[in-house]
């Protein structure tokens, strides 16, 4: 039941708390990753369209005239711009491949004429032909595009193609800048994995942090809760352990609050209001306890019954108030004999209990006389007047374990007492 509970509590906590954070977590995770893979895509786009742009430019500054084909001295074609024969002309797009690690292509119609691109054996794939889709997007429909995979001579590239058009308008070629798609998705992931790894770390210590709290939160829920039931149950002396007393928060409030209730519980069930000695109620089972305890360990103990005499001469000629008085002070000097050889209680209106504990018939005696001679000169101030009294005790030793037997033989005691001259121990 008490597990039960437990576990109830803590998962409640834990999956309002913990899973809509790991929800959030990866959720941030998710998008974080698209957005950042979309933004990498769209600066490669941008960077291999500025290449590609700069290319044409520097081509047209640097050879003025419109590219065509002628056919060679010794057979074959090459492709000229202006007056110049581009054919072999790879220094500037070597240069760039060095500088930038980006393929580079020049084609007249779909054949690549000038490019970087290597088969295994280390030539250039001069003469091979554009990809089908390329022409159809970029050749004959005369517009830049961007891809973020072309297959090219068994690589993947992000590529940008361009249209080249002579001074006339029409489309003759295309110029191609890459990027292997294997080298844009190592620099996404050399920058995701930080951003994942921050995340995870975040989770996992924000995740750990609510669940040692929520433990502690239960145990001292559940601490609370144990304490209550005990209280309840009429333990009126059970402990809060301080694991809960000493917490900063409500639930420490909390725990300081039912600890006061029971004090106040404490007092209202087992003291008397009056004289705040123990009732006869708490009287009756402490009593029982130091018998159960003695039989058990085989200690001896005395009981007596006391009344104060003629009390209700006292009512009668100073008022209620004076006799309330009186019976103060008389517990008072009760409390402080009895402290530490066993405890006085209120049995009723003038009458009071006394259990010695850990004391024989003679020492019993001995305590009993020294409250007598305390009773008889004590002088109780009230208004002008001084009053004093006298008792009378009923004393047994503890020689039965039957309570019954025992508070009736104090009784019988003190009624002797009573009828033959009060004022005295019997
Ligand atoms: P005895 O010597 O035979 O004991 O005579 P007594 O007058 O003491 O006995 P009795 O039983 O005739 O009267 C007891 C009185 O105690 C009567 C009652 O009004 C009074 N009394 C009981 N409880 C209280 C209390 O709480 N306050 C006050 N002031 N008086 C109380
Ligand atoms: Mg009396
Ligand atoms: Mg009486």
């Amino acid at each position: 039941m008490k597990a039960k509970g437990n576990r109830k509590i803590a998962f409640v906590l834990q999956s309002t708390s913990i899973l809509p954070l790991l929800l959030l977590g990866i959720i941030i995770l998710l998008l974080g990753t698209q957005i950042f893979k979309k933004s990498m895509y769209q600066e490669v786009e941008a960077d291999l369209g500025n290449v590609c742009r700069n290319l044409v430019t520097y081509f047209d500054a640097l050879y003025p005239g419109d590219y065509r084909l002628e056919e060679g001295t010794g057979g074959g074609y090459r492709l000229y711009k202006g007056d110049h024969d581009l054919t072999t002309d790879y220094e500037l797009i070597d240069q760039i491949k060095r500088n930038t690690g980006l393929d580079i292509t020049l084609f007249y119609q779909d054949t690549r004429i000038l490019t970087t691109v290597m088969d295994h054996e280390g030539h250039r794939i001069i003469g091979t032909g554009a990809a089908p889709n390329v022409m159809e997007d970029v050749f004959a429909a005369g517009k830049a595009k961007f891809y973020t995979r072309i297959f090219v001579f068994n690589t993947d590239y992000f590529a940008y193609y361009i249209p080249l058009k002579n001074s006339s308008g029409n489309v003759i070629g295309m110029f191609f800048v890459g990027k292997p798609t294997a080298d844009v998705d190592a620099s996404v992931q050399s920058s995701i994995y930080p951003l994942i790894t921050a995340d995870v770390i975040f989770m996992i210590v924000v995740s750990f942090i609510i669940f040692l709290y929520t433990r502690s939160f239960t145990s001292s829920l559940l601490q609370i809760h144990r304490f209550l039931r005990e209280v309840s149950a009429g333990n009126l002396n059970a402990s809060l352990s301080s694991e809960a007393l000493n917490r900063r928060d409500e639930l420490g409030e909390i725990a300081h609050s039912v600890v006061n209730m029971q004090h106040s519980l404490h007092s209202l069930v087992e003291q008397d209001s009056l004289t705040a000695l123990a009732n006869r109620r708490c009287g009756d089972q402490r009593l029982k306890q130091v018998v159960h305890n003695a039989s058990a360990n085989g200690k001896s103990f005395c009981v007596a019954i006391g009344d104060i005499d003629d009390f209700k001469k006292v009512n009668d000629t100073y008022g209620h108030d004076c006799g309330d008085l009186v019976l103060k002070q008389v517990a008072q000097i009760l409390r402080r004999h009895m402290c530490g050889s066993g405890f006085a209680a209120r049995w009723g209106g003038e009458e009071f209990l006394l259990v010695f504990e850990d004391l024989d018939l003679e020492g019993a005696k001995k305590l009993l006389n020294e409250i007598l001679n305390d009773i008889r000169s004590m002088e109780c101030r009230y208004d002008d007047l001084c009053v004093s009294v006298t008792m009378t005790f009923g004393l047994t030793p503890g020689n039965t374990s039957n309570v019954t037997e025992l508070l009736r033989t104090a009784d019988e005691r003190l009624y002797k007492g009573k009828n033959s001259g009060k004022n005295q121990v019997v």
